[in-house]
């Protein structure tokens, strides 16, 4: 019989006089775990989480210390009540509350003069992964601008843009990031496993993925990490861990490759079969002689051998080290490589992945249990779809990353539009795209802008109208697992009825949408939408679902991504153009200037970063924090406890600089400056510091950050890919 949904009640008894509701945290956090809310007299006084054991076949979707934070934030006395028009300059937080008559009528006048006036792309949409629920997700905004006429829109993921490339380029255009990896049931099938960039115990990365981890180490899978920083991941779990300098991931991987095939330890009959390009017999037609893998870590072309010497002075790793990690990797088979997505966020960032990718073919580790693509998402199935947003009429798009530059030069830069207003709900653009000071500027200059959300944001602020949205709390929903990471669906109970005068985010597009005389906008009430996404898949009884709070959903069958192609290539090709995994990329090869940021090699190759800047000598990185997703939940004064906000520096660099732990320092370059507390660390890389990103940018009267927000450093640069390079980023440090 085939396995059936399961639906279960993740929650306590409820206590005498409260009401408990099963959601999950609707923003872009990493997990999706069990959040209750406890509720009395119509408030959350109360968050907790799936009260069961944790087993490997069964896992509880336990909460993060984010997720029991969700009271604190709900009721936050700085919630937006009504809604507000600027009074003030912009940027300032000067605001006077008016009533929603008032602002949608302006909105929508606005909304008319601008695409009438410059045309549709001079509206620039900065909706985001505030929530990615099913329903409530940036599609609520696309829908309503495409059904307008369309907009420029921000078409790159800021997250892992770097690897959605390469999986496309290396596996096939079906290759989807969240399907692209494997279960973390399967961790403890491997013999290694090489964590590269990729901490689940600081970015989750998966419900449970932390914990399988631990489960799978404790049976003797051996771990390693490389990372610049011994992160939580490296510090509890790891065997060894490896400090690279950031940037310089593609040097090693290829340096691995070449120890492997100079030593004969690749797996030969693996590639025969099912890879193009790794060497000169196995080019696609018409590709020029030496243009192989092969060819390049031997140097045939460039006369420079890839070896771990080559390697050493360029990533910081003894060349000892290099070597005997990549016999290893080849010799304990199956081993998995996972990649996280931050080496990826670099100047050429998808070199990483590719170079990651190549790794895992010449050593025959896709496909198999135990072994991995390199992706470290799951296995992708998930039930129900998000629902998104019809294609933009407008077929206006820029990469995300360069926000800053899109607003400052618009069509004088080569980009569709010069931007006149923006319209963003469920983001904080302003904070999380890098060059701070530049976005700041950049909408300072708009025509107009408006902006839904809980808070006054950093992005908000500079909005001409601000309109306030319910949270999860407030409103019914569906979610899904983060990447892929499990199969399940969880339903969001709205808790509490709206709080204040705040109104759902579809709501208040559907309010602008009849304003505008646009047609079918929102055809059903939540509820009935939500059923009508059901309708059809492996949720077969929505109202158990609904009632009860969680849908397990029945595994593939399959543990691990590509297992089929590999098992029957003839039947199930890769959906690279050749049908074989591409480490030569025959769609590069035809055109390297992919997306017209810059030239794209047919193989991995590596790309120095950056030139260097002796006034700048220290490498900035940017990572996740436990208290915060991305900006959310920065205004917590409750839950920041949980990861405090410094920057991580080296014992030697502190020293070389009078910088003492716990002292107040500023941290520079010419795009700008925050101030924040120093943490003198040896788990940081001698000559790389580390910043948390999503702190709100905090300006003081000299314009310098005071609250750790990394962005204000970061570079408003694209990979060739269009992916972001927040980790290629030069620094100094001086006592603040
Ligand atoms: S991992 Fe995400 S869904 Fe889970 S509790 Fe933390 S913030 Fe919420």
């Amino acid at each position: 019989m085939a396995p059936r949904t399961i639906y279960e009640t993740p929650r306590p008894a409820a206590a005498p006089g409260e009401e408990i509701y099963t959601s999950t945290c609707a923003h872009n956090c990493g997990g999706r775990c069990v959040v209750n809310a406890h509720v009395k007299d119509g408030a959350i006084v109360k968050i907790s989480s799936d009260p069961r054991r944790w087993t490997p076949e069964m896992p509880p979707l336990t909460a993060c210390v984010r997720g029991f934070g969700a009271a604190e934030r709900v009721n936050h006395p700085d919630r937006l009540r009504y809604p507000l028009r600027r009074v003030g300059p912009k940027g300032s937080g000067e605001f006077a509350r008016i009533s929603w008559d008032e602002a949608l009528d302006e909105v929508a006048a606005q909304m008319r003069r601008i695409r009438d006036g410059y045309g549709p792309a001079a509206i620039l949409d900065c909706s985001r992964s505030g929530s990615t629920a099913v329903v409530h997700n940036r599609a609520v905004v696309q829908r309503l601008l495409h059904l307008f006429g369309g907009c420029t829109e921000l078409w790159s993921n800021l997250s892992n843009e770097a690897e959605i490339f390469a999986l496309r380029h290396t596996y096939g255009s079906r290759a989807e990031a969240k399907a692209s990896g494997r279960e973390p049931t399967d961790y403890v099938n491997s013999r290694l496993m090489i964590l590269w960039g990729w901490s689940p115990g600081d970015g989750t990365f998966g419900t449970n993925n932390p914990q399988y981890l631990h489960w799978a180490h404790e049976r003797g899978v051996r771990i390693v990490t490389v990372d610049p920083r011994a992160t939580r991941t490296s510090h509890k779990l790891a065997d060894e861990h490896v400090p690279i300098r950031p940037g310089s991931d593609a040097a090693m991987l290829i340096a691995m490759a070449q120890v492997i095939v100079s030593e004969n330890l690749h797996d030969q009959a693996f590639l025969d079969r099912l890879v193009l390009g790794f060497d000169e017999a196995h080019l696609p037609e018409g590709a020029p002689a030496g243009s192989s893998y092969r060819s390049y870590l031997y140097g045939l072309t460039d006369g420079v051998v890839k070896t771990p010497e080559w390697a050493e002075p360029l990533t910081g790793v003894p060349a000892a080290t290099i070597r005997r990690l990549a016999r290893e990797f080849a010799t304990l088979k199956p081993a998995a490589l996972h990649c996280g997505y931050a080496p990826g966020r670099t100047a050429y960032g998808e070199q990483f992945h590719r170079a990651a990718y190549a790794l895992c073919a010449i050593t025959g580790n896709i496909g198999i249990p135990g072994g991995n693509s390199g992706c470290s998402n799951g296995t992708g199935y998930q039930g129900v779809k998000r629902q998104v947003a019809s294609a933009n009429p407008a077929n206006a798009r820029v990469a995300s990353t360069l926000l800053g530059d899109l607003l400052e030069r618009g069509r004088a830069g080569g980009y569709p539009a010069d931007i006149k207003m923006v319209y963003s709900a469920c983001g904080d653009l302003a904070n999380q795209c890098p060059n701070v000071n530049k976005i700041a500027a950049g909408l300072s200059r708009l025509e107009f802008m408006v902006a839904h959300d809980h808070f006054l944001t950093p992005t908000a602020r500079y909005a001409d109208i601000v309109l306030p949205a319910t949270t999860f709390w407030e409103r019914s929903d569906m979610h899904t697992p983060w990447s892929g990471a499990g199969h399940y669906v969880i339903f969001m109970q709205q808790a509490i009825p709206p709080m204040y005068e705040c109104r759902n985010d579809v709501d208040i597009c559907a309010d602008l949408a009849q304003r505008l005389g646009l047609e079918g906008y929102k055809r059903l009430p939540d509820i009935e939408w939500l059923r009508e996404v059901c309708d059809g898949t492996d949720i077969d009884d929505f109202d158990a679902f609904r009632q009860q709070g969680l849908a397990r959903l029945p595994a593939p069958e399959d543990p691990v991504a590509f297992a089929r192609e590999v098992r029957d290539p003839e039947r199930h090709p890769f959906s690279t153009p050749s049908g074989k995994i591409e480490i030569y990329s025959t769609t590069l090869a035809a055109k390297p200037d992919f997306y017209g940021l810059g030239k794209i090699p047919a193989i991995p190759t590596w790309i120095p970063p950056h030139a260097g800047d002796p006034r700048h000598p220290l490498e900035l990185i940017s990572p996740k924090s436990r208290a915060r997703t991305h900006s959310t939940h920065d205004n917590q004064p409750v839950l920041s406890r949980a990861d405090k906000q410094d920057v991580w520096i080296h014992p030697a660099d502190a020293a070389a600089r009078g910088i003492a732990d716990g002292q107040r320092v500023r941290v520079f370059n010419d795009r700008g400056a925050t101030i924040l507390p120093a943490h003198v660390t040896d788990r940081i890389a001698p000559g790389v510091v580390s910043i948390k990103e999503g702190a709100w940018f905090t300006p003081n009267a000299a314009g310098d950050d005071t609250r750790g927000c990394a962005n204000v450093l970061t570079e408003d640069r694209a990979t060739p890919a269009g992916a972001p390079t927040y980790n290629t980023c030069l620094v100094e440090i001086a006592p603040a």
